[in-house]
């Protein structure tokens, strides 16, 4: 392998770093100025239903389909996601897992990119408007038993699971799903204030991208919206693609929430990071067209996104006002800090993501380092 040297700056401190690197993979970046380059952690995303054209909803995905899904997402920054579950019904959802987890074992890249699961249903409101694209008619309660499923499914890997803390049982299941080490968020619900704060007593920690999975109108006294920030201990994660959630809204719940509880996912489906077109979302088929957003056919509402990592952080900056360098933790220490993940400062032993901005210091190429400099 030929090396080459850069020098690139700390994201947060804005030191010089050396980096010393296989040449071929930083060709793009050496006739850059040193003041432009960055070495940032690599991203993380705790929710991803699909990338690049594969559906991870599909009933046999193959390991060759989700090795270019995880490359893909590398392109886009991302070196560690969460393959996400949707509802479906609970054997097929098991033996999906199973499946999944075979072709994870077998694969050496899917191993670093694939660090955890995260199974979004079906233990959540089949109210309309919070069941959001997911099937209503396949909800059910959530029990320590249904916990115990899962875990041996998933065997020792990290499982997330996001669940509605009214359905009946809830409470007790959460209690379970974290004795068996899971991380348990909150979302597609309607819960009551007082549920939300007996679901955090329990051991809830996180909520499932505040501000979708609800109804276009709500109650302006008393919405999910105003529980969820009325409720401390939990880490929000906000779809940052400024559609999902408005610009305005964005921004007021950064000034409500400690920064330290914001993270931000893509929530993406196939047709992220591909071409406009039909995507399937498991058996939903899904339109997305040049404006980017993902619709059901003739409605209204969003299914999933067709969000990169890396648009998400600097869709959120744009959309605050500031830097990407203040958002990008959002993305990468807060979601590995809440999932439990090691994700260490980018330097010339571990692993980190080179980002090269433009004059006005926005970044305009990158390149995920999976050996560090
Ligand atoms: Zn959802």
């Amino acid at each position: 392998m030929t090396t080459v040297r850069l020098t690139a700056r700390h994201w947060r401190t804005g030191e010089p770093r050396e980096l010393v690197g296989d040449a071929a993979e930083l060709a793009a970046f050496t006739s850059a100025a040193p003041e432009r380059l960055w070495l940032a952690p690599p991203l993380v995303d705790p929710q991803v239903n699909g990338f690049a054209g594969v559906d991870f909803q599909a009933e046999a995905p193959d390991g060759a389909d989700l090795e270019r899904a995880a490359a893909a997402l590398a392109r886009h920054g991302c070196a560690q996601f969460f393959l996400t579950l949707i509802t479906d019904a609970w054997d097929r959802l098991l033996a999906k897992l199973a499946r999944l987890r075979t072709l994870r074992a077998a694969s050496p890249a899917l191993r670093d990119a694939l660090a955890g699961w995260h199974v979004e249903g079906p233990f959540l409101s089949a109210k309309p408007g919070f069941h959001g694209a997911h099937d209503p008619t396949l909800m059910l309660d959530p029990t320590p038993e249904r916990l115990r499923e899962l875990r041996e499914a998933a065997g020792p890997d990290r499982l997330l699971i996001t669940l509605a803390p009214e359905r009946r049982g809830a409470l007790a299941a959460i209690t379970e799903a974290v004795r068996l080490g899971l991380t348990v968020s909150l979302g597609h619900t309607d819960a009551p204030a007082e549920c939300l704060r007996d679901a955090v007593a329990a051991g809830a920690t996180g909520f499932t991208h505040l501000g979708n999975a609800c109804p276009q109108l709500l109650d302006r006294h008393d919405n999910i919206l105003w529980r969820v920030l009325d409720t401390p201990g939990l880490t929000v994660s906000l779809i940052a693609d400024g559609r999902h959630v408005s610009p305005p809204l964005f921004r007021l719940l950064h000034r409500a929430l400690p920064p330290e509880r914001i993270l931000y996912t893509t929530d993406a489906m196939a047709a992220a990071g591909a071409p406009p077109g039909r995507y399937t979302l498991g058996r939903l088929a899904l339109e997305v067209g040049p404006d980017r957003v993902v619709r059901l056919p003739g409605q209204t509402h969003f299914a999933g996104s067709a969000l990169t990592p890396i648009e998400a952080v600097c869709t959120a900056a744009a959309m605050l006002g500031v830097s990407w360098r203040e958002t990008w933790a959002r993305m990468s220490v807060t979601p590995a800090r809440w999932l439990g993940l090691s994700l260490p400062e980018p330097g010339a032993t571990t692993p980190g993501c080179l980002v090269e901005t433009d004059a006005a210091g926005r970044p305009v190429r990158w390149q995920l380092l999976r050996a560090g400099g």
